[in-house]
């Protein structure tokens, strides 16, 4: 269902979000009374976007139009302001903006009328926008959670979270599928406990072998490619009994 008319000038890819312009457009008109809906201007602004304080957008009532700046802006964000459009709209219509009284810079502050309406389009349209979304979540549940159910659990999300928030504080660049392997792998694959990077038989059951044997092979044993920890060990063993 296309509601609003919308160019899309800033050439985004909506394929996979007109629908929620239009369900929010027909959401507010049946909120906010408005007669007719307006026209919608996606617009992109390079300058704009690099001021930090740049326009979001603004209502053209000759026009009847709506107009927004979708640079680096989540669908979301855009949508309400869209609400918060819609509802200047609908005072244009309702002949409250026909107000020649002062425009200029701060209008906001300085003309009363005006505050007024701005007050009455940030809550009302707000508000609007919270209601149209909380609904299409009630109604339409795979929509809010398909992206979760599509990637992963809330638990794996939150770990994946921790984990990189934790790592980037101390400045670490972490492969966590690396560290997923890692876990899935035994240490000791035949569990005679002896961890396989020390174990002369990893495949094998070898924990039986007799005492003089092992003590032979361990004091004979080059010590130079050992991790510190074993080599340590070993230094120290050789050490006692001589
Ligand atoms: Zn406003």
């Amino acid at each position: 269902m296309k509601f609003l008319d919308i160019k899309n000038k800033c050439g985004m890819d909506m394929s996979q979000t007109e629908d929620l312009y239009h369900s929010l457009g027909k959401f507010a008109q049946e909120r906010f009374g408005f007669d007719k809906p307006p026209t919608l201007n996606l617009m992109s602004d390079e300058n704009n976007a690099s001021n930090p304080l740049g326009k979001t957008a603004y209502y053209d009532p000759q026009g009847m139009s709506v107009t927004i700046y979708t640079d680096n802006r989540h669908t979301k964000d855009i949508l309400r302001s869209l609400a918060h459009e819609l509802v200047h709209h609908t005072q244009n219509e309702n002949g409250m903006l026909n107000d020649s009284g002062y425009h200029g810079k701060g209008y906001a502050q300085k003309n009363k009328h005006l505050r007024k309406s701005e007050e009455e389009a940030y809550l009302k349209g707000n508000m609007c926008f919270r209601d149209w979304e909380d609904g299409l979540k009630q109604s339409k549940p795979t929509i809010y959670n398909e992206w979760r159910i599509n990637n992963m659990s809330t638990k794996e999300w939150k770990n994946k979270e921790l984990m990189e928030n934790l790592t980037s504080k101390f400045g670490l660049k972490m492969d966590l599928s690396l560290l997923k392997e890692e876990k899935d792998k035994k240490p000791d694959e035949d569990g005679d406990g002896v961890p396989d990077y020390a174990d002369e038989k990893p495949g094998e059951e070898d924990s039986e072998e007799s005492e003089e044997d092992s003590e032979e092979n361990e004091d004979s044993k080059d010590t130079s490619s050992m991790p510190a920890g074993l080599k340590k060990y070993h230094d120290e063993k050789n050490n006692k009994s001589e």
